[in-house]
């Protein structure tokens, strides 16, 4: 008997090669079967969803979701399964010195995974400037966190901004780079500098340090630092970086995405493995607002659906680490599924400068669904006042791992002061 079962909606998930009309069932917080018309009898709890697409739960690889210990901390659930996210990934938003209040004060009160990466400076992004003196960074404090957090800190984040990069020039780069080797976990770099003040040739240094698996998030900013240079040319280690296996993140953010910077880059062939939206509070209220946004944003860039579901969803799992877990409906896997809506239109996204595309997105991906229908809904009006309150998602069938995972970290948080 399932636990769940989703029944009428086109499965759309790249990484099986499945588009059809296909059911979804889910037992005991794992993906159990997607087949044809699998018998409403089957399962404890049936909901239909026609007229949607379901694809595996959509992962946010950069986002942040500190709520009240940074000014710009996302409530997670707002951007996570309210959203039809089902996994954050929190892009540094603590360092070691703020970093316990995550499995502390975070993690048990929500549904959404959060996936946390640990930042460099030992304050985090408590104050913008992050890092603005050299004790900034306490590379033995950072060893110890991420040691002590194994299992839940996914990664080292560090971003290539002024005055940090004034204070450490490509230092501060490699002692990220030191601290996620040391400690066996991924490493993630900002690039654009917001200031507009440190030379922009310092990307042609930086992809040279990075290595296979590492993230490289803002692919198209269009600040300096950013990986076109003068001529609006990709520079030759862009190229580079992608041979050795570097994945290029598409964060949107505040300041930090541009679609003529995107267009120069997909027209040179470099395409970005994934879409996330850096959310932060004051970006919600002026320039990105959701997950499904971003992915209208890339539907207007000219992706196909496939495309831009495979880049929320299995490249970000790969991207963490997650791909046996997340990022996919096999058999086995989380029970994580996003119940989204395309809608055919007239749309209009614009980027951080305010440029809308020329061509207009033809579809959009929606997820607004009545909340009485199912057991976790969408809350419509919470983006009252934005075009973008129509692409609300939510995503059913929360996983209880998720919940246990999240205790699990909890419970490692030593009781001693
Ligand atoms: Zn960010």
């Amino acid at each position: 008997m399932y636990d769940l079962l989703l029944k009428g909606a086109t499965v759309v998930d790249p990484s099986l090669g499945l588009h059809a009309a296909l059911d979804v069932a889910i037992e005991r917080g794992t993906i159990a079967t997607v087949a044809a018309a699998i018998p409403a009898q089957e399962a404890r709890r049936v909901i239909e969803v026609p007229g949607t697409i379901i694809t595996p739960g959509l992962i946010d690889l950069h986002a942040h979701v500190f709520e009240g210990f940074t000014r710009f901390g996302v409530n997670p659930d707002q951007g996570g399964v309210y959203a039809g996210v089902t996994t954050l990934v929190d892009a540094g938003s603590a360092g070691s010195a703020t970093f316990e209040g995550f499995p502390r004060h975070i993690l048990p009160h929500c549904h959404t995974e959060i996936i946390p990466f640990l930042h460099i400076c030992q304050t985090g992004l408590a104050t913008i400037p992050d890092i603005i003196a050299e004790g900034s960074i306490n590379l033995d404090a950072t060893l110890r966190t991420a040691n002590r957090h194994k299992g839940l800190i996914c990664g080292i984040k560090a971003r290539m901004v002024s005055p940090a990069l004034e204070i450490f020039g490509m230092e501060m780069a490699r002692l990220a780079r030191r601290a996620a080797r040391e400690s066996g976990i991924k490493l993630m770099v900002h690039i654009g500098d917001t200031e507009k003040r440190y030379d922009p040739t310092v990307i042609r240094r930086l992809l040279p340090l990075l290595e296979e698996g590492d993230i490289l998030t803002h692919y198209f900013t269009a600040n300096p630092g950013g990986v076109l240079d003068g001529n609006g040319r990709l520079v030759p280690e862009a190229w580079e970086a992608a041979k050795t296996g570097v994945w290029f993140d598409t964060a949107h953010g505040q300041a930090n995405f541009s679609f003529d910077v995107g267009r120069r880059i997909i027209d040179q062939g470099l395409l970005p493995h994934c879409i996330s939206t850096d959310l932060t509070v004051p970006g919600r209220l002026r320039t990105v607002h959701s997950m499904t946004e971003m992915m209208t944003r890339f539907l207007g860039l000219g992706f196909t659906l496939e495309q831009v579901v495979t880049m929320c969803t299995a490249n970000p799992a790969k991207a963490i680490g997650a791909a046996g877990r997340l990022g996919s409906l096999a058999a086995g896997r989380q029970g994580d599924v996003s119940v989204l809506r395309v809608e055919e239109g007239d749309w209009t996204v614009y980027d951080v400068l305010g440029e809308s595309l020329d061509r207009q997105a033809r579809r959009s991906v929606q997820g607004a669904m009545g909340p009485a229908a199912v057991g976790m809904g969408a809350r419509p009006g919470t983006l009252r006042g934005h075009p973008q309150e129509l692409l609300l998602g939510l995503c059913l069938a929360r996983a209880n791992a998720v919940r246990a995972r999240h205790r699990a970290a909890q419970a490692r948080w030593p009781l001693t002061r």
